[in-house]
This record gives C-alpha cells, sequence and structure tokens, in this order.
C-alpha cells in the first residue's frame, strides 16, 4: 500500500482545493471527484496528470493522516477522516472539518490541515517519550 509523504499530500490537496473553486463553487457539479477530473482533463499539464492520477482514494492509499492519533468520534469512538473546505449546513465553509463514515458527525474546525498535522505529529512524539 502506498502511504503519500505528507508533502504529496497538501499538493494534492491544493489542487482539489483549486478544483473545488473553479467547478463546483461555479456550480458545475456537486461531486468533487467529477470536479477534479475535469480540472485534471483541462487543466494539468501531462507531468501533473501522472502526479495526480485520482483523487486521495481511501481504499488503496494511505494519507499522513493514517497512523497518527487522529480525534476519535464522541458517538461511536469511530477514527475521523480529515476534509477541506467543508461547508456546515449554514453554508459557512470551515478550513478544515473531522467526519465520521460511520454515523456522520462532522466536526468543524478553522485550523488548516497543516496545523492539524503538527499538532498530531505532535502528540505523538511526545507519546513517544
Ligand atoms: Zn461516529
Amino acid at each position: 500500500m502506498k502511504k503519500l509523504s505528507f508533502e504529496e499530500f497538501s499538493s494534492r490537496m491544493l489542487e482539489i482545493q483549486k478544483a473545488r473553486k473553479i467547478f463546483v463553487e461555479s456550480g458545475l457539479t456537486n461531486n468533487i471527484s467529477v470536479a477534479f477530473e475535469i480540472y485534471r482533463d483541462l487543466l494539468m499539464s501531462d507531468e501533473d496528470k501522472n502526479k495526480y492520477p485520482e483523487m486521495v482514494n481511501s481504499k488503496s492509499e494511505k494519507t499522513p493522516f493514517d497512523g497518527l492519533d487522529v480525534p476519535k468520534c464522541d458517538e461511536c469512538g469511530n477514527p475521523l477522516r480529515l476534509t477541506i473546505n467543508s461547508k456546515d449546513i449554514e453554508g459557512n465553509t470551515h478550513r478544515t472539518a473531522w467526519k465520521c463514515k460511520k454515523c456522520g458527525m462532522i466536526y468543524y474546525s478553522d485550523k488548516t490541515p497543516t496545523e492539524w498535522y503538527q499538532i498530531l505529529k505532535g502528540a505523538e512524539n511526545e507519546n513517544r517519550k
């Protein structure tokens, strides 16, 4: 299983963010996977296309957050997954959100993915001492 480095992960997050800005916010599609595909096909150089064959595929790839002590869901105890630019029901966009895949709980946060990575990585180093 391939594990993305933090740099690879962040640059991909950035590309996904751009795709969202162009194609989701313009109302073309609500589906970020579709938006990313269009973005990739239309706007990326061939070199970048090879670098980003698809969005983070949770089935076959691990993100740098896997293996870190990520926050757990208060409802069911499931480890949460980090998402970026998440909209709440009032339509406010939050920089990041932690989502529970099992019961659908969402915890919004205004920290960036980098800040979260540093916090979680820091906590991990603390534990090892
Ligand atoms: Zn849950």
